[in-house]
């Protein structure tokens, strides 16, 4: 099998840089055999784990990260923990769908929460809510079809107008927004390492130690890292779109960056734009090619937009000064005064899309199991999933893995290069120009 291309996310995760420098990481080397192996410490491995170890007390669990838990993905998204289906899926007519993923959702988001309460998790962890907001005529026609359709499914929300918002949001900027209550928020580098610090005693974790090959021989997984290998009875693969570099449901992910930049901490004299308690909130916007924003509650904003297509799943960092450029324009726009208030970090971040928004868990090989391709809501969607696949390989039977698999489907197939990166490229293009009143 041809070498993998492995995870190498830039050093600029302004979450990240927040924390305390981690103790060295422990790195495998030698050959350990291991009852199960799970790749990959974002939100769904580190849930895959846990749960495996939990229901198998008495196996051996070895975890490969290839990077610092909390350098992935997991630890460089805007923190929200949604509730909510994704649009697409709250567009679906089956309201006993959407029914099953909002609890699934629900249920991710009080696991999350016992387990930072249980572990002490110190990552800013708060039942805040979201607002999902409306700039212009554009963000107004998506705003007003996302309530027809939280009233079609009966979910409860409180819509503001931009009077309203001012005193919350600490902007005029937009016109409307949404409030649901149930989606937490939190700072994500501080929640994944904090996971991975309090799984259970019989996992081993192993940092700095991408797998560079997968094969299975002899009814067994192994494993190669840089410095050892790994043979394994079971696999439970939380790497997500690095999965296809396995040869796991090659041609169906569509491997997307999407970027954020973080503030520096504002001054009292700065937040007094933020009258209203708690002083810290996130905002998704209404149409999905616009900007999120975030303020936490260590008094910093961000603001998080852009998207590329990124099929070896890194960008051109040369272009992150437009990227960030970028930011500072939709930060601009929303808070003038603060134009003077620089931004201490710029990140870019990789995750999964499917062409027919189709997320995937179940099996896919001999003793192989794997989820991913969340559709860029993975805090929840990988929490619960990576609990619920250790469910599936060991056998259980619960009504949350049946609505799991009812839910889940299958990622359509891309079509052959170059169409897709030219197609993909054009269509996200075309949503950005679209979109930039909502920027
Ligand atoms: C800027 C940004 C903002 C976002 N905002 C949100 C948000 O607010 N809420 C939300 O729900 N989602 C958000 N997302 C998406 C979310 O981060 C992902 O959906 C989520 O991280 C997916 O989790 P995962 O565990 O499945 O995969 P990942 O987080 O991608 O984890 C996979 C892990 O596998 C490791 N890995 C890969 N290959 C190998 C290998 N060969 N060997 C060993 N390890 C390997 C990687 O290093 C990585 O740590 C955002 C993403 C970005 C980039």
């Amino acid at each position: 099998m041809s070498q993998a291309i492995l995870p190498r996310d830039d050093n600029c995760n302004g979450w990240y840089q927040l924390l305390d420098t981690p103790a060295p990481a422990r790195r495998l080397s030698g050959t350990e055999k291991t009852d199960w192996l799970v790749i990959g410490a974002g939100f769904t491995g580190l849930a895959a784990a846990r749960s495996v170890a939990e229901l198998r007390p008495n196996e051996r669990v070895i975890l490969l990260e290839g990077l610092r838990v909390g350098q992935g993905a997991s630890g460089r998204n805007t923190g929200f923990v949604i509730d909510l289906p994704h649009k697409r899926d709250l567009e679906d007519n089956d309201l006993a769908r959407k029914q099953k993923l909002l609890s699934l959702n629900q249920s991710a988001v009080s696991d999350l929460a016992a387990l930072v309460e249980r572990h002490n998790i110190d990552c800013d962890w708060s039942l805040a809510g979201k607002y999902q907001g409306a700039v212009g005529e554009r963000g107004l026609k998506y705003l007003n079809h996302y309530e027809r359709l939280l009233c079609d499914s009966g979910y409860p929300y409180k819509r503001l107008d931009r009077n309203e918002l001012e005193p919350i949001l600490g902007t005029r900027h937009y016109v409307a927004a949404i409030y649901t209550a149930n989606t937490a928020l939190m700072q994500p580098a501080a929640l994944v390492r904090g996971l991975s610090e309090s799984l259970p005693s019989n996992v081993e974790l192993y940092e700095n130690t991408p797998v560079a090959s997968l094969t299975r021989h002899n009814g067994k997984w192994y494993a190669t890292t840089p410095e050892g290998e790994v043979q394994a009875t079971n696999l439970l693969l939380g790497s997500n779109i690095f999965s296809q570099e396995f040869g796991f449901l090659k041609h169906r992910m569509l491997p997307v960056m999407t970027f954020a930049s973080m503030t520096r901490t504002l001054t009292d004299q700065e937040m007094t734009l933020f009258s209203r308690a708690p002083h810290h909130f996130g905002l998704t916007p209404a149409d999905h090619a616009g900007t999120t924003v975030r303020l936490t509650p260590g008094r910093q904003l961000i603001v998080r937009n852009q998207y590329r297509f990124v099929p070896r799943y890194h960008d051109n960092l040369a272009e992150r000064k437009r990227i960030r450029q970028g930011h500072r324009e939709s930060f601009d726009a929303r808070y003038p005064s603060l134009s003077q208030v620089p931004f201490i970090a710029t990140w870019g971040g990789a995750c999964g899309l499917s062409r027919n928004y189709t997320a995937f868990f179940g099996k896919v090989g001999d003793s192989a199991w794997m989820s991913g391709i969340h559709q860029s809501v993975g805090a929840a969607r990988g929490t619960i999933s990576g609990k619920l696949l250790a469910e599936l390989a060991t056998g259980q039977n619960s009504s949350q893995l049946a609505d799991m698999l009812a839910i889940s489907g299958k990622p359509a197939l891309n079509p052959p290069e170059p169409i897709l990166s030219i197609g993909v490229s054009m269509r996200m293009k075309q949503a950005a120009w679209a979109s930039r009143s909502e920027l």
